[in-house]
């Protein structure tokens, strides 16, 4: 049977790139998403062109389910249990930015709300049902089993890096990174691995309205590797897990982002 990875925001950028590289590696997906519906079906022909060009025969499903409210995540389980019988790969890349970046003298509490509930309360939740579900399968399997499910969340360099036009994101993307800690401790016993992975800037539809702005910061040097970053380097760095390339670390960060988090004298 193929690995089965359900990735949240998958039908656009990040999410994306994580789904494809996953198909290239003979994965089955559920690709989850909030809206687009023709985004997540035109991801999904997508990876089923990438696996087939690699010769794997895959299965893809869309799944609508908006992370931040407790009704779709169940509804976005159920769905996932009716159509595999175990899940191999939960990764946590839903999330959005501020509708409007607000200086933190002047932004408002219904934003903050918004980004706790999307951004760190639908993982967090999400983690913990997927969480219950990998250790039923694997206590199902037998601990001498080589089912060796992992789970990695998409925070960002905005967890340590303050940007006072958007605090409620980087609050939220601090917050969230305590989740892997606390999940990398509590399953280590289950043989599930935990990760986060902390994207710099990478060229998506998230990051498109201040593109001329990160062109000149990377251009003047903000990053050691001069480039943007892609959604598909974010996608070989979970393809690595997916892998099992990184069987006896857990709880690591993994920085995707050109080196931006190096200090630099
Ligand atoms: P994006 O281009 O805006 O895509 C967001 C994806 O998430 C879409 O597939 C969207 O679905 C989905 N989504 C949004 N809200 C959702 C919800 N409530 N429930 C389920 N799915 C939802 O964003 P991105 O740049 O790829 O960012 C992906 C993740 O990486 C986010 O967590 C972001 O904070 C993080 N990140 C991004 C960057 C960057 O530079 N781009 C850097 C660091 C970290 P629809 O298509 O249906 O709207």
């Amino acid at each position: 049977m193929n690995m089965v990875a359900l990735i949240t925001g998958a039908s656009r950028g990040i999410g994306r790139g994580i789904a494809l590289q996953i198909a290239r590696l003979g994965g089955d997906l559920l690709v989850n998403y909030a809206r687009n519906t023709d985004a997540a079906q035109q991801t999904a022909a997508d990876c089923r062109t990438a696996a087939r060009e690699a010769g794997h025969a895959i299965r893809v499903e869309i799944c609508q389910a908006d992370v931040g409210q407790p009704a779709d995540r169940r509804q976005l389980i159920d769905f996932a249990r009716s159509r595999w019988p175990r899940l191999d790969l939960l990764v946590n890349n839903a999330g959005v930015a501020p509708h409007v970046r607000a200086d933190i003298l002047d932004a408002d509490e219904a934003s903050f709300d918004r980004l706790i509930q999307i951004n760190v309360k639908g993982p967090y939740f999400l983690t913990q049902q997927v969480a219950r579900w990998m250790i039923e399968q694997r206590q199902a399997a037998g601990a001498e089993a080589s089912y060796h499910p992992k789970i990695v969340t998409i925070s960002s360099i905005s967890a340590y890096t303050a940007s006072v036009n958007r605090g409620d994101y980087c609050v939220a993307k601090a917050a969230l990174s305590m989740l892997t800690p606390l999940y990398a401790t509590r399953l280590a016993e289950y043989g599930i691995n935990v990760y986060e992975i902390r994207p710099g800037i990478i060229a998506t539809d998230m990051t498109g309205p201040v593109k001329e702005k990160y062109d000149q910061l990377i251009a003047g040097g903000l990053t050691p590797i001069p480039r943007w970053g892609m959604p598909e380097d974010v996608g070989k760095a979970v393809a690595a897990i997916a892998q099992d390339l990184l069987p006896f670390s857990t709880g690591e960060v993994i920085n995707v982002d050109g080196g931006f988090h190096l200090r630099r004298l």
